[in-house]
């Protein structure tokens, strides 16, 4: 990978950095995500379907309540974005067997770029899902969508505002090695001084995706760490083996994400046609959905350490200071729709 981005910036000048995210985790041959499972303790991260199956569990609870509060459409799409180890979509589809009539009504649609990822994801779901490579190819049906730490894999643009001067930051090659630069692009809306995060590709998914709910009916969950109103800041980062590296270290073989902004994804979704309800922690969305109870029921059959790890995996997905309250949820409704439990309008 790093031959690979020495040539192209040696053909075409330094790279910004949405380009080197986009081409260091989705490059067909040399991706981050084409060539291997990034999950687990063997590999560089853990997400919270992987620490516990309660999260997957809530999430069908409240799959099932939100086709219910739109009138249980028949059929509709289940759609998962960026499904990983396909752990969240079996999880959610176990959970809700005893729902019959969302069941026999839902279609699974994956949209996934990874063929290592979509091969898992196919032992995992057996014959029951269809894939997609973007939302663009979804049936035109209503749809129920989640993703989970999928709008963090996506690029963004990384551009200071220096007094009246605005510079993209980019990576260049010197001496071959790869190195941080900035090029001066010209003026955008952006008021405050200091760093911002733009991420086009993830406004476009979201607007297209509020497009959908608008037309078609429908609603979702986004689900991810970032911060629900905008701001500046560098929040680019890799990870390998479970810990932080510089993100010209390993390009290609460490995961790269930035913090997702929900105001500009809620933005975008309204953009589309659809309405963004207020967000909130991981952590509230988790305890409202009833994840005391559902806890203690899955405690009460464990003993020894299977419970010590359980009940570790729970407060880590509920935590202050740990994923509770650093992960962020947003619902996403048709408008003028009402609340959405437990979203307020
Ligand atoms: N939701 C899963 C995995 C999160 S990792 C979990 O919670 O465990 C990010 C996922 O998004 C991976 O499945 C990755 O292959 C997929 N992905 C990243 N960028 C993508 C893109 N541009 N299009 C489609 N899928 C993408």
């Amino acid at each position: 990978m790093k031959e690979f981005l020495l040539e192209l910036i040696a053909a075409e000048g330094p790279l910004p950095m949405d380009r080197y995210m986009a081409l260091c985790l989705g490059h067909p041959r040399l991706g981050y995500y084409m060539t291997r499972d990034p999950f687990g303790a063997a590999g560089d991260f853990t997400t919270a379907p992987e620490i516990s199956q309660v999260f997957g569990e809530l999430l069908g609870i409240w799959c099932v309540a939100a086709w219910e509060a739109i009138g249980s459409p028949a059929p509709f799409a289940l759609v998962e974005l960026g499904p990983g180890r396909g752990t969240l979509m079996a999880d959610m589809l176990r959970a809700t067997a005893k729902a019959e009539e969302f069941q026999a009504a839902l279609q699974v649609h994956l949209v996934e770029m990874s063929p290592v990822l979509r091969q898992m994801q196919a032992e995992k779901l057996g014959g029951r899902a269809t894939w997609h490579d973007s939302i663009a190819n979804l049936p035109d049906e209503p749809l129920i969508f989640v993703a989970n730490e999928f709008f963090d894999a996506l690029p963004v643009r990384q551009i200071e505002r220096r007094g009246e001067m605005f510079l993209e930051r980019c990576v260049d090659a010197r001496d071959g090695a790869l190195v941080l630069a900035e090029r001066p692009v010209p003026r955008l809306d952006l008021a405050a001084q200091g760093r911002h995060e733009l991420s086009p590709v993830s406004s476009a998914i979201a607007q297209s995706l509020g497009g959908r709910v608008a037309a078609l009916g429908g609603a979702g969950l986004v689900i991810d760490y970032g911060h629900l109103a905008s701001g500046v800041g560098d929040t680019v980062q890799a990870l390998k083996a479970h810990k932080p590296c510089g993100i010209l270290e390993h390009p290609g073989s460490s995961d790269l994400t930035a913090h997702v902004d929900f105001a500009r994804l809620a933005a975008a979704f309204g953009a589309g046609g659809a309405e963004a309800l207020p967000g909130m922690t991981q952590g509230q969305f988790l305890l409202a959905m009833g994840l005391e109870a559902r806890a203690q029921r899955l405690a009460a059959q464990l003993s020894g350490t299977a419970l010590q790890e359980f009940m570790a995996g729970v407060r880590r997905l509920v935590g202050d200071k740990e994923m509770g309250s650093l992960f962020k949820v947003l619902a996403v409704a048709q408008t003028n729709r009402g609340a959405l439990y437990p979203f307020e309008t």
